[in-house]
């Protein structure tokens, strides 16, 4: 088993090879973790929520459900939920023109930038930030449509594990939002925290 350690706001890129267990971890608890998966032998495919939610009939990943890629191939199942389904497959990774848009002044980190950085440590440059499955993200879809973030409440050592279809390479980063927005909690109050990544 390898264990690593994805500082608050930072990002990790890891090969998983098809049969591997892949655990997500929120230490602290409720911290979001942005997570994205390509085929490790081809980088424009990859992990898609838009696909998955079609065939799995859920806006929500549940134990059982099978992630798809862009062409529909299976790439992860999800084998434990210890977070209680509190998990997002619709807010797309924060960017800087998003924290621009809530009048953030300055440059401030995000999930597409962890997401680029972490794979060009592998040595790939990404030019599409895909679709994240935001694991530890409290979302709802309320009756009439309406999209709300209430509080986060993940518990401290809330996880995920997923197991894989086919060799990847998986991304995970610390959502690095901190901006205190009334009505879209996405962290814990006191800020981002770090998440652990298990593979085996
Ligand atoms: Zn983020």
């Amino acid at each position: 088993m390898t264990k690593h350690e994805i500082p608050a706001r930072g990002g990790l890129a890891v090969a998983v090879e098809r049969g591997q267990r892949f655990r997500i971890i929120t230490p602290a608890g409720a911290q979001a973790a942005d997570f994205f998966a390509y085929a490790a032998d081809n980088l424009r495919e990859w992990l898609s929520p838009m696909h998955t939610w079609v065939a799995t009939r859920s806006v929500k990943p549940r134990v059982g459900d099978t992630l798809l890629s862009r062409f529909r191939r299976p790439l992860l199942d999800l084998v434990e939920d210890g977070a209680g389904g509190m998990h997002d497959m619709m807010i797309a990774a924060c960017d800087q023109a998003r924290y621009e848009q809530f009048d953030f002044e300055g440059p401030h980190g995000s999930c597409s930038e962890n997401l680029r950085s972490a794979m060009a440590r592998l040595g790939h440059a990404i030019e599409v930030v895909p679709q994240p499955v935001n694991f530890f993200t409290n979302t709802v879809v309320e009756p009439d449509g309406k999209l709300i973030s209430p509080p986060n409440t993940v518990p401290p050592g809330g996880y995920v594990e997923l197991a894989a279809r086919m060799d990847l390479i998986c991304v995970v980063s610390s959502c690095p939002f901190d901006l205190q927005i009334f009505g879209w909690t996405i962290n814990a109050p006191g800020g981002p925290t770090e998440l652990v990544v298990e593979v085996k």
